[in-house]
């Protein structure tokens, strides 16, 4: 038994996931996403005809991972699978970056209908044959990663039975229940290892100094702006806010604010650990209707939760600097802040824009990432029964070689880390 692996993209770097997965019978992409340069212009992955493809699978709505999937749909239809909630959050996604970056992109609203026209859903945990693909049965596990995440198991016609995280996080979120890894069984695994070198401090941890800062600015007549990504993050700290009962008014502005709307409806409630409760802080929250009231609420009392996260741009943007001169006011980042990004400026060092004045706003970073830690990821590993060869994907070229000596030291496991447009050929 035999299967070769493609990396067109997401070899030895975070993010322009692009996995070619081949097996003589069946040949499936697995996601086929962006990434962005320092001038936030998108960098796509290797090219590959649809033709050559029997399928494609997107384990999550992220643009790194879905942001190329329209140009292979200019012609020919390939069925697409996905969670139904990956299909809507998608959906939202790359509409938002054609709107940012339609003039780098190949592709327009046409490729992107027909590629929505050729999405199949799948729910976690039941199994699909897929005939343009030789009869691999593929099945998803809940990744815990963002609403709609899924690990991607592919049992190939040769008989090898791949497992692919996606991205990944196992322990629970207040909004997510954590990676469904219980009873998993694969030959190879393929992970990411975003946070291959590095543990994140308990979440219980940053919570409580998130919820104390927050308070302490509130407490003297103070605003915080929480800039967040649209999906995922931003109904985190909606959650983690209503958890914990602040005294001030909770706003939500821009993706966020949509994307909340969107979890507490039917059935996407399923995809979320407690529905219940982002229903009620989505209740509680004051929405950001339009300019009228964003001219207003960052003068007021509270907490605005606003996209996008980095400050490229969006509501969060426009707050920060409004709010960016005033002393008793606090900017609180909790997500990546990618280099050359506004926030990351603003972390480093201490302005929103280039050569623009220091920001006397208290500016803190509080990690509340999507992803496992190294740790969490060698549980993974050791989670998985049957393995017998580990890929490292979506990492840094160092991070990924530290984390595949310590999977080889403490398992005793076969590692590879592929180069980019690299073919690798795994025999079982
Ligand atoms: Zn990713
Ligand atoms: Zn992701």
């Amino acid at each position: 038994m035999s299967v070769e692996i493609t990396f067109l993209g997401g070899a030895r770097e975070v993010g322009r996931a692009a996995y070619w997965v081949k097996d003589g019978k069946a040949s499936l992409l697995l996601d086929y996403g962006v990434s962005f340069d320092e001038e936030d212009r998108p960098i796509f992955p290797e090219y590959v005809s649809p033709k050559e493809l029997g399928a494609v699978v997107l384990s999550h709505a992220h643009l790194d991972h879905s942001g190329a999937l329209p140009m292979l749909y200019t012609a020919i239809r390939k069925p697409l699978y996905m969670t139904k909630l990956t299909k809507e959050l998608t959906s939202i996604l790359i509409n938002d970056f054609l709107k940012l970056s339609g003039y780098y992109v190949t592709y327009g609203d046409t490729e992107v209908k027909e590629m929505m026209e050729s999405v199949r859903t799948l729910e976690y945990r039941r199994t699909v044959e897929i005939p343009e693909a030789g009869g691999t049965n593929l099945t998803f596990y809940d990744a815990g990663h963002i609403p709609g995440s899924a690990m991607v198991k592919l049992e190939l016609p040769s008989g090898v039975r791949l497992l692919y995280t996606g991205d990944v996080r196992l322990s629970e979120t207040q909004l997510l229940a954590g990676a469904d890894v219980s009873g998993l069984e694969a030959d190879v695994l393929l992970i990411e290892a975003t946070y291959g070198k590095t543990d994140h401090p308990p979440r219980e941890n940053v919570e409580a100094l998130f919820v104390s800062d927050v308070r302490e600015v509130i407490q003297s007549g103070g605003t915080v702006l929480v800039p967040a990504f649209g999906v995922g993050r931003g109904q985190e700290i909606l959650a983690v806010l209503a958890d914990h009962e602040i005294d001030g008014d909770v706003y939500l502005d821009g993706m966020v604010r949509n994307v909340a709307e969107l979890l507490i409806q039917g059935e996407n409630k399923k995809f979320l650990k407690n529905p219940e409760m982002l229903e009620k802080a989505y209740e509680e929250a004051r929405v950001v209707k339009g300019w009228q009231d964003r001219r207003r609420v960052w003068r007021r009392k509270g907490v605005i939760i606003a996209s996008a996260g980095m400050l490229r741009g969006g509501p969060a943007l426009y707050y920060a600097r409004k709010m960016q001169s005033i002393e008793r006011d606090a900017i609180f980042l909790v997500s990546f802040q990618a280099p050359g990004t506004p926030g990351r400026r603003l972390v480093e060092e201490g302005r929103v824009e280039q050569g623009g004045p220091l920001v006397s706003a208290r500016v803190q970073w509080f990690d509340f990432s999507s992803h496992a830690g190294a740790g969490e990821l060698l549980e993974i590993v050791r989670s998985v029964r049957g393995l017998k060869k580990v890929v490292v994907v979506h990492s840094e070229e160092k991070t990924a070689l530290s984390f595949a000596e310590r999977v080889r030291e403490e398992t005793g496991l076969d590692v590879i880390v592929p180069k980019p447009l690299e073919t690798i050929k795994i025999e079982i």
